[in-house]
């Protein structure tokens, strides 16, 4: 069972918002707003006032569109060639993230008559997506941005999580610099972790999307955000296991004393991880107990023997309090981004309002 805590992550876009003094603050939906559900906490978060979404395809943003009247809704992937006409006809904004892609919107406003919108993403040193600056004095002199109306350029920070990284204050002002050469514009920078390297990284619109979900966007210090994801499952049945004896596929784990094992419902295709065999945890009732064996395909099992109290029908929690999600992105050698947007479609979702 999946809870998800809707009054958190918008408590958590308020904090976001008042981190960026108050300027506009997006949220980022992609990948079902990481896990939780989109259709879920899209309408929650324009209902606190959020009123600039982001998704990743261009799918996800067509799903949401009805659900967030009036607001920006820009999926970040861009425009492969053949989708012009879907963004033209749902009045969503593309994010041009390429000479081919600015060019091809440009002349698709030429064809049609009018200034098209859409936003721009500038690439300033992650390599991935964005006009390469070097590209701008060329889409310039061809009067590409004639025909767009620019409502916001972006960039995507490399190392916001490191604060100490010269990479952010070299993309500040390559991002600067780009912004100077094209047509005036609103900006937008900072993603979660961006709105902790300080007031030089504000803009005219911030993107969170981790933070929002509970995701610490801090180095070091406690996390200022409130946990958002509880995942509880419950114990299918316990059994004694002898000294000596194996758990799970290929026995990588063996009883070293007479053992009780509690099994769960939840294996690598609800996207727990398999790297969690023999690292995990879960906890009952403030008690950590790990998880023995291979995570298979349904199940995880885990060594209850010194919980006597615990049988069939309890609930382990093994994502919520006890079980934070970077401590489970910790043992499972991944980042919590990775843990949330694998939540799995088999979970009963419920939604706290
Ligand atoms: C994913 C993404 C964000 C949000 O980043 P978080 O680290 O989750 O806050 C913002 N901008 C772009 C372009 C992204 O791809």
């Amino acid at each position: 069972m999946l809870e998800i805590d809707l009054a958190a992550i918008a408590d958590n876009w308020r904090t976001l918002r008042a981190r960026h003094a108050g300027r506009p603050t997006a949220a980022v939906l992609k990948a079902d707003a990481y896990g939780t559900g989109a259709a879920r906490v899209a309408p929650h978060l324009y209902a606190a006032g959020c009123r600039h979404f982001f998704t990743a395809h261009l799918d996800e943003a067509l799903a949401l569109r009805p659900l967030l009247p009036g607001a920006l809704v820009a999926p970040l992937n861009g425009v492969v060639p053949g989708s012009e006409a879907d963004y033209l006809a749902s009045g969503i904004d593309p994010v041009l993230s390429s000479a081919d892609e600015v060019r091809r919107w440009a002349a698709l406003a030429r064809r049609t008559g009018r200034r098209l919108p859409a936003l721009l993403h500038i690439d300033t040193g992650l390599a991935r997506r964005g006009v390469e600056q070097h590209e701008i004095p060329g889409l310039t002199s061809e009067g590409a941005f004639k025909t767009i109306a620019l409502r916001y350029v972006l960039t995507h920070l490399v190392a916001a999580d490191e604060p100490d990284d010269p990479a952010n204050i070299a993309q500040l002002r390559a991002f600067n610099a780009a912004c100077v050469a094209l047509p005036p514009a609103p900006r937008s920078l900072a993603n979660s972790a961006g709105l902790w390297l300080g007031v030089a990284f504000h803009s005219d619109l911030a993107r969170p999307g981790a933070a929002l979900y509970g995701i610490n966007p801090t180095q070091e210090r406690d996390n200022p955000m409130r946990p958002v994801v509880r995942l509880r499952a419950r114990v299918l049945q316990v059994r004694e296991v002898a000294s000596g004896n194996g758990v799970g596929y290929n026995a990588t784990w063996r009883a070293q004393r007479p053992t009780r094992i509690a099994t769960v419902g939840v294996g690598y295709a609800d996207g727990w991880p398999r790297a969690l065999s023999n690292r995990g945890a879960a906890c009952f009732a403030g008690t950590s107990v790990p998880l023995v064996g291979r995570v298979s395909m349904d199940l995880s099992t885990y060594d209850v023997t010194d919980l006597p109290a615990l049988g069939p029908g309890d609930w382990l929690d093994l994502l919520g309090p006890g079980c934070a999600v970077a401590d489970v992105a910790a043992r499972a050698g991944t980042s919590p981004y990775e843990i949330l947007t694998s939540l799995g479609r088999r979970y009963a979702r419920i939604f706290r309002a």
